[in-house]
């Protein structure tokens, strides 16, 4: 089997025992033992959740307006993968994907659905909050998770191209997302304690698109709006973002007509688990003989 990762990379032992290619880079087949502990770490989040928030779980597609109307195309328009279908009456389609048997571009033929693949697990959850009326008092608390699509094809470990992300999303009044926010700035060093993963909290922005985006990604970290859990996937690598801390202020209540009964604006925070990115640190730091890993860890992990 070829290893995922190249020869040079210290991490290639470990990527040969998790994955298997799949002809795009980014994009890999997984093996038991990674999806076992994927199942493990899912688990272990789900411990962390608070007992009032309402699960929902989103498919790896999402409605392409929605993701138009948050603004996703003015902040990370190359990352946006657009599912495209082959459209019109039998005879057009047969003869687009002939094209393609006659050495033709059958691609030329495809126009846009109304899906895009995800970005993000959080997007569909303020619409759908919003359809339900008033905010309530006290806000709202969700516990999201998705299959998410970034069009950035990488050879490396910690850049998939299709990647889980799990959420705790929080809808409220500035000063509950406050607490919110303080609370898993707190937590989230605790939490990678317990995996025995060495981390970092810093500030952080988001790689927003062209040179506009540099300029947003300077204000970002002024007004501190983004946090990431860092953790060095080995001794002396750049430290990659496990979990992430982002405060959208009254961007989504904006958009979305989210507002309590007084008709005041509220706000949204989201707490992310990178779940592929978490299970991957664990084998990274902790070696793949899962049995050896130690003794705390397991526990938590109950494994
Ligand atoms: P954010 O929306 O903050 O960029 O991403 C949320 C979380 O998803 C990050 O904390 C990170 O753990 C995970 N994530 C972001 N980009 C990638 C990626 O390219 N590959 C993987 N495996 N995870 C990612
Ligand atoms: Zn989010």
């Amino acid at each position: 089997m070829a290893a995922v990762s190249s020869n040079q990379d210290p991490l290639a032992p470990v990527a040969a025992a998790l994955f298997h290619p799949l002809g795009v880079d980014g994009v890999y087949a997984r093996t038991a033992l990674y999806e076992g502990m994927i199942e493990r770490l899912t688990a272990w989040i789900s411990r962390q959740r608070d007992p009032r928030a309402e699960v929902l779980r989103f498919p790896p597609v999402m409605s392409r307006s929605q993701v138009e109307k948050s603004g996703y195309l003015k902040s990370f328009p190359n990352l946006l993968g657009c599912v495209c279908a082959l459209h019109g009456s039998e005879a057009q389609i047969r003869t687009a994907a002939q094209e393609h048997e006659t050495g033709g571009d059958w691609t030329r033929a495809l126009t846009p659905s109304d899906l895009v693949l995800s970005p993000a697990a959080c997007y569909p959850v303020y619409p759908l909050a919003a359809a339900r009326g008033p905010v309530p008092a006290g806000g709202l608390l969700f516990d999201v998770a998705a299959d998410c699509f970034r069009h950035e094809p990488s050879r490396a470990l910690n850049r998939l191209q299709s990647f889980r992300m799990r959420e705790f999303v929080r809808i409220a009044t500035p000063e509950e997302i406050t607490t919110f926010g303080e609370y898993w700035m707190a937590r989230a060093p605790q939490l990678a304690a317990e995996l025995a993963l060495p981390c970092k909290l810093d500030v952080a922005s988001d790689p927003f698109f062209g040179r506009v985006g540099q300029i947003m990604a300077v204000s970002q970290r002024q007004q501190a709006l983004k946090f990431e859990l860092l953790i060095p996937y080995h001794e002396g690598a750049v430290p990659t973002a496990c979990m992430s801390l982002n405060y959208h202020r009254d961007h989504f209540g904006g958009v979305w007509q989210l507002a309590n009964a007084a008709g005041e604006r509220s706000h949204t925070s989201c707490f992310a688990f990178g779940v592929d990115r978490l299970t991957i640190a664990l084998f990274c730091v902790h070696g793949v003989d899962v049995p050896g890993w130690p003794q705390g860890v397991r526990r938590a992990l109950a494994i």
